[in-house]
């Protein structure tokens, strides 16, 4: 069986602030190893289901180097750096039977979900189709553009309530309670590797879900000012829907997929 984790930081048990998501200061070290012990929790639930699994974590959070590469359990691949085509998910397109997230957070403007965003901190919501997706949702319909089911996701009580309402019947870990966006009611860091090791090879005898966007897409994007839309309109084919929010009509998913990742690329540029 060939499993793929995707690796978040925000969702991790014991993260709550910015700077723990952010190089450069003393709390984001401990996080990342934390964030690296979870990822590893993932690869032995996969290897105690299936002792000759093959397993690739894919770094997903900022610079996609905050896992620590010699403190990952050694019997998984490890795909890190950017850019990548595709992003947190780069790399699934190698083809997979499972697809699983780790670490993941509630899609932008979510109540008491810790540090929620998508992708970037100037797309106040993304829908497909009038449906709102966070990272859980965008990534999950890559995952599935190219065959692979999901089948589980950790991070915080409202990730499960994201998953349960967009995907339904996939596994998914809880290791903390958000109390706001930027203070949680974590599990500890080891009883949360223990859940999710537990919960990875639970996940593994379940279906999961095979989320297919089938095309075309209608996607609407709000953004947080005005000027990301002005921003936006140099790509061929976005409209303005009103003062902070952009429409594109994709032929199919990844396209849209691409569009919102190339929104909040031109959203970090200096205006
Ligand atoms: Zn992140």
């Amino acid at each position: 069986m060939r499993v793929f984790i995707s690796v978040d930081i925000e969702g991790v048990a014991g993260v709550v602030g910015r700077e723990e998501g952010q190089n450069g200061n003393p709390e984001y070290e401990r996080a990342r190893r934390l964030m690296t012990a979870e990822a590893s929790a993932a690869v032995a639930g996969v290897f105690d289901a299936d002792p000759l699994a093959e397993v690739t974590v894919a770094d997903a959070h900022g610079t996609f180097r905050n896992i620590i590469p010699e403190l990952l359990d050694r019997r998984a691949r490890l795909v890190r750096g950017k850019p990548r085509q595709l992003a947190m998910i780069d790399g699934v397109q190698g083809g997979f039977d499972a697809a699983f997230f780790v670490g993941y957070h509630g899609r932008a403007g979510t109540g008491d979900s810790i540090l929620s965003h998508t992708f970037t901190g100037t797309l106040a919501d993304v829908r497909i189709n009038g449906r709102s997706f966070g990272e859980i949702g965008l990534n999950a319909a890559v995952a599935g553009a190219f065959g692979v089911p999901l089948k589980l996701v950790t991070g915080d009580r409202s990730v499960a309530e994201e998953v349960a309402d967009l995907l339904g019947e996939v596994d998914t870990v809880v290791v903390k309670n958000g109390v706001g966006q930027l203070a949680a009611d974590s599990l500890h860091p080891a009883a949360a590797c223990d859940a999710i090791r537990a919960g990875a090879t639970a996940a593994l005898e379940r279906a999961g879900r095979l989320f297919q966007v089938e095309g075309p897409v209608e996607l609407e994007v709000d953004v947080s000012l005005p000027a990301y839309v002005d921003q936006a309109l140099i790509i061929p084919g976005i409209t303005r829907l009103g003062g902070r929010t952009l429409g594109y009509s994709a032929p199919d998913y990844l396209t849209a997929y691409r569009i919102v990742r190339l929104v909040g690329a031109l959203s970090g540029l200096p205006l």
